[in-house]
């Protein structure tokens, strides 16, 4: 591929060769540089190259020779003359990337249709979270026949002596002389870089250190997965089972089985779901916490963990999604708890779902991976049904524990209180068991104290400038909020629109609302808030959770961060306030994403001795949702949304992909998206729906169309929407965004 635009001029030895580097950055595809004859390098070597006038840090690559036809994505062909080539700086002393890692970098960049060096960022920058790259120094190495000894290199290589090694900066101050002679002594291969850091040592987890009593179904499952992990070779199997059955206790037996053969594993959680909680019962089995990969851990445990997995320190990762980029030296196994979680999908940068990566990255290393769920998604039990994937069930909670007792409170009949939300029966039902000393839960998957405001005199809405939404009214922060752009304001004393005194009005609940409520209501319980206005991240969430199992709260209010597979041994009843939210709208995925979470909630009730009930306000209880909630039986109800979607060729029965055009101006979008319409693929079994205003028209100042494609199953969107896009120029002012696999249609 083309060079990058270079400041000066370098003279290249004739011995030198040319290497391919990526970048962590938005171009195309790799650059050449030129390899000093003193530099072995191989593909997937870190290096540090120059570009324009700084020095950036690169992988070499090679051609992906496996990608399929339709995923392969050109690259510019002219290559720059050897003479212009600027040289490797240093080959980095860091692991170097294994094949099967770059195989896998090329892959999600062809199935989401972003650029390689964007993919690689992932894993060598993990962009929001800080650099895993090593401090590192410097030492001398045998000195180069045709290196010219200049006073300053002289006193460089001196004060280098034979001492411990130095950093560019240290070692710039040390002999007084510019971090450029430094990098000319590198670059002519006098200087050798080392890495600072000692190595890290990782407690090893016990297979056997505390294995559990299986019996029936469970032991079952487990042999099935063991034998799996023993053979190896890729394999899919989902691990069904109700909330409490088992399924964690289950699949840490196959990362037994891994541990024994010696490879690595890598068990993806939901972020929110990487718990204090969940590292302990780990401990408990292994006898030591694993590796853990989340968007808060420090830079040093960072460091540390990313070089562990590249050198086979480390041998059980549990992360969040990006955790799926970390450089394996032996994967063996890939566990996906949760495997329905919409929070699987990334939707900023690359856009890609971690559970599809992950079953992707399995079959690149040839190895097992575990999806486990107690609703899973109907992308996953359409590839059961299609025999692609093996299917294992846990039918019972583990030690005849019964599930939650569910009822559906109609709130026609049952209304609350005027300008309240909570019915009677519900107020009866918290009372009851506060009386009990047992927990007690509200969710409402909403934050702040109300989602929309209202004048009274003019019926003004206090909308966000920037987006299509409500303002959120946060009133412990006096400030109305857009829960998409972040933008911030004071509450208004008057209507901006009236300028009416006093009228502006809260409708509907947030969580802070309902908090209000309860505190009325319940003056002497201990109310724990729980939502990511209080938590922040992982660590606050992990204090939360213990508070609650260590019985420091009576009443627990919160929105989706309580959902995940926390275990809560006196937590009783339930009561989700408003049942319907998300089923309004016109995604086709709301009914599965709403059961999926209200099944999720209602997990949380009677996990230990006392039994568990679950309240469900709701306005139309006769919706199929509310009825499967009811009977707990889910495998209808995915059977009918399989029906609906198949006719369609809706996902997963057909593959779809979404277009989002967005520009500053209303009319550069509509244009944009006119153009494309235009331009849009036909054929058998391709279809293109729009364009039409995305979900979110107008998100952050930019305005925003969306045109969908359609294809049957058999036919890949990638090559399609290629071809498509390089047809029409948009210009500048417009971008367009290319959703693979969009969560919601
Ligand atoms: P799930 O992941 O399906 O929600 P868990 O694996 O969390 O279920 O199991 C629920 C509870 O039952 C946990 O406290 C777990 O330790 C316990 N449990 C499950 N199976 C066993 C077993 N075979 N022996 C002992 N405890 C078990
Ligand atoms: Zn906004």
């Amino acid at each position: 591929m083309a060079q990058p635009p270079s400041s000066h001029e370098t003279d290249i030895p004739a011995s030198s060769r040319r290497v391919s580097v990526l970048l962590p950055m938005p171009f195309a595809g790799a650059f050449d540089y030129a390899a000093p004859a003193h530099m072995a390098l191989q593909p997937g070597d870190i290096v540090s190259v120059p570009l324009g006038k700084r020095l950036e840090t690169g992988v070499v690559w090679d051609q992906a020779p496996d990608l399929p036809p339709d995923l392969a994505f050109a690259t510019d062909t002219k290559p720059v003359p050897a003479s212009r080539l600027r040289p490797v700086s240093a080959r980095l002393d860091l692991p170097p990337l294994n094949a099967e890692l770059r195989r896998f970098v090329n892959w999600v960049a062809a199935y989401t249709l972003s650029p390689p060096g964007m993919v690689l960022a992932m894993t060598l920058r993990q962009p929001m979270q800080g650099v895993p790259a090593p401090s590192m120094g410097w030492l001398p190495a045998p000195l180069p026949e045709t290196l010219r000894l200049t006073p300053a290199r002289q006193k460089v290589l001196s004060v280098l002596g034979k001492g411990p090694p130095r950093t560019t900066t240290d070692l710039a101050n040390a002999a007084g002389v510019g971090a450029a002679v430094i990098r000319g002594l590198a670059d002519a291969g006098a200087l050798r870089p080392v890495r600072l850091d000692p190595g890290h040592a990782f407690a090893t987890p016990n297979p056997d250190h505390c294995p559990p009593v299986l019996e029936g179904a469970q032991l079952e499952a487990a042999q099935a997965l063991r034998a799996n992990v023993r053979e190896g070779g890729f394999s899919v199997t989902l691990l069904e089972g109700v909330t409490g059955s088992g399924k964690t206790e289950i699949y840490q037996e196959a990362v037994a089985a891994c541990l024994k053969t010696g490879r690595q594993v890598l068990v993806l959680l939901p972020e929110i779901a990487l718990s204090a909680q969940w590292m302990e019962r780990f401990a408990r089995r292994f006898g030591v916490p694993p590796a853990i990969w989340h968007s808060e851990i420090g830079q040093k445990a960072r460091r540390q963990t990313w070089l562990g997995t590249a050198d086979g320190a480390v041998q059980v990762v549990v992360g969040a999604r990006s955790a799926l980029f970390l450089p394996f030296e032996a994967l063996g196994l890939i566990i996906v708890d949760e495997e329905h979680e919409p929070l699987f999908k990334q939707e900023e940068g690359v856009l890609y779902n971690a559970r599809d990566m992950a079953v992707l990255r399995g079959r690149l290393a040839g190895v097992p991976v575990i999806l486990a769920s107690a609703t899973p998604s109907l992308e996953t039990l359409a590839n059961v049904e299609a025999g692609r994937y093996r299917h294992l069930v846990l039918p019972t909670r583990h030690g005849g524990a019964a599930l939650p007792e569910t009822r559906l409170l109609d709130l026609r009949d049952h209304p609350p209180p005027r300008g309240l939300f909570l019915s009677p029966v519900l107020r009866d039902e918290i009372a009851a068991t506060l009386e009990r000393q047992e927990q007690a839960m509200l969710f409402l998957n909403r934050r702040g104290y109300a989602p929309l405001t209202l004048c009274r005199a003019c019926g003004h809405r206090m909308e966000c400038p920037h987006c299509t939404s409500w303002l959120v009214e946060h009133r412990a922060r006096q400030v109305l909020s857009c829960h998409y752009c972040d933008t911030t304001q004071p509450l208004p004393t008057s209507c901006p629109a009236c300028n009416a005194e006093n009228s502006l009005t809260a409708i509907g609940p947030g969580i802070e609302r309902i908090t209000e409520e309860a505190r009325e209501l319940f003056p002497d319980a201990r109310i724990l808030v729980m939502s990511s206005d209080t938590l922040g991240g992982p660590k606050a969430t992990a204090a939360a959770i213990e508070k609650i199992s260590r019985r420091e709260a009576d009443l627990i209010i919160g929105t989706q961060v309580v959902a995940k597979g926390w275990h809560f041994p006196h937590l009783t009843l339930v009561g989700v306030v408003d049942a319907d939210l998300g089923l309004g709208g016109a995604d086709l995925r709301a009914g599965e994403r709403t059961i999926q979470l209200l099944h999720q909630v209602a997990g949380r009730a009677g996990r230990a001795e006392a039994p568990g009930r679950v309240l469900l306000q709701s306005y139309m209880p006769e919706h199929p949702v509310m009825q499967a909630l009811l009977s707990g039986d889910f495998d209808s109800f995915m059977a009918q949304e399989a029906a609906q979607r198949k006719p369609g060729f809706w996902p997963p029965y057909g593959r779809l992909a979404a277009l989002v055009v967005s520009a500053a101006e209303a009319q550069a979008a509509d244009q944009a998206a006119a153009m494309l319409g235009r331009a849009a693929p036909y054929g058998e079994g391709i279809q293109v729906l729009g364009p039409a205003p995305a979900p979110l028209a107008l998100l952050r100042g930019r305005h925003r169309r969306r045109l969908l494609l359609r294809t049957r199953r058999s036919i890949a969107v990638q090559p399609i929407l290629r071809r498509w896009l390089a047809a029409v120029d948009l210009g500048r002012a417009v971008r367009v965004d290319v959703d693979i696999d969009p969560v919601s249609f």
